[in-house]
């Protein structure tokens, strides 16, 4: 979550390709019965046609209705390391479906996708779409994506980043108050692979252990007026460690979050 940095769009040409990064979630998907494929919308820029992609996983029952969670990757567009945890996290859930046992994860692996073409942190609009959640904006991938928050009413929200100037783990927590306590072991879960950033002072922020309450206005997250709150979390890499640590460390903090919360909700169901 560093500052803004405007940067010119790329030459057709010489753009990242969004069909490369999906491939493997692609190919999931046609084999698994668990994972599918459902477009969460399309939109113009400039005259050509892009998708907001998303994908569901549907784990094998638990106890009650499925646990809707919504685990969001690379809205800013410079911060693919977000996008490849979260395939890697699939590849392991399509292994091991227990994994989400008692969950339907909506998975949107690329919430920027021009953004994700270009390298660019901002939308190739020339928006940083993170700060334009619940604030009257017209730009169509918050627009798609604020329809889906409203339509699934998630019990949790977790969106991955990769932060530059970090030199650890560290995750900002709103919503739910038990939030910090889905945090906490995610963070511990993932210093397996990753030092976890225990600076006073993080992105401008006060942290303590890694975790920050407070958060930039416009982020992605529920409605405003939604209530009970869901667990909003922000979970961010130091981008600047091999891609391959990141990616280990947001699998073990993806999986700590839906054992947590798991444990929490059917503690919660039997006093
Ligand atoms: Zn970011």
């Amino acid at each position: 979550m560093s500052s803004a940095i405007l940067e010119p769009s790329r030459p057709a040409k010489r753009r990242r390709s969004l069909e490369a990064l999906l491939a493997p979630l692609e190919r999931m998907a046609a084999v698994s019965g668990s994972l599918l494929k459902r477009s969460a919308g399309w939109f113009d820029v400039d005259g050509e046609d892009y998708e907001l992609p998303r994908y569901a996983f549907h784990g094998p029952q638990g106890g009650g209705d499925p646990l809707r969670i919504g685990i969001f990757a690379a809205i800013h567009g410079d911060e693919p390391e977000g996008a490849a945890g979260l395939i890697s996290f699939v590849q392991q859930l399509v292994r091991n479906p227990a994994i989400a046992q008692g969950y339907v994860l909506f998975l949107y692996p690329v919430c920027n996708p021009t953004g994700y073409e270009d390298g660019s942190r901002s939308s190739r609009r020339g928006r940083d779409l993170n700060r334009e959640f619940w604030n009257n904006t017209h730009e169509p991938e918050v627009l798609l994506l604020q329809d889906e928050i409203s339509t699934h009413g998630f019990h949790g929200l977790i969106a991955l980043h990769s932060d530059d100037t970090s030199h650890g783990l560290y995750g900002f927590v709103s919503g739910a108050t038990l939030t910090k306590n889905l945090l906490e072991p995610a963070l511990k879960a993932s210093e397996q692979f990753l030092p976890r950033n225990d600076d006073a002072v993080i992105d401008g922020f006060n942290a303590r252990n890694g975790i920050i309450r407070q958060g930039y206005r416009g982020i992605l997250k529920a409605p405003p007026k939604v209530h009970p709150r869901p667990f909003e979390i922000v979970f961010e890499t130091p981008q600047h460690a091999p891609l391959f640590l990141q990616e280990k460390a947001l699998v073990l903090a993806l999986h700590s979050i839906l054992n947590e919360y798991r444990k929490i909700i059917s503690y919660a169901a039997n006093i």
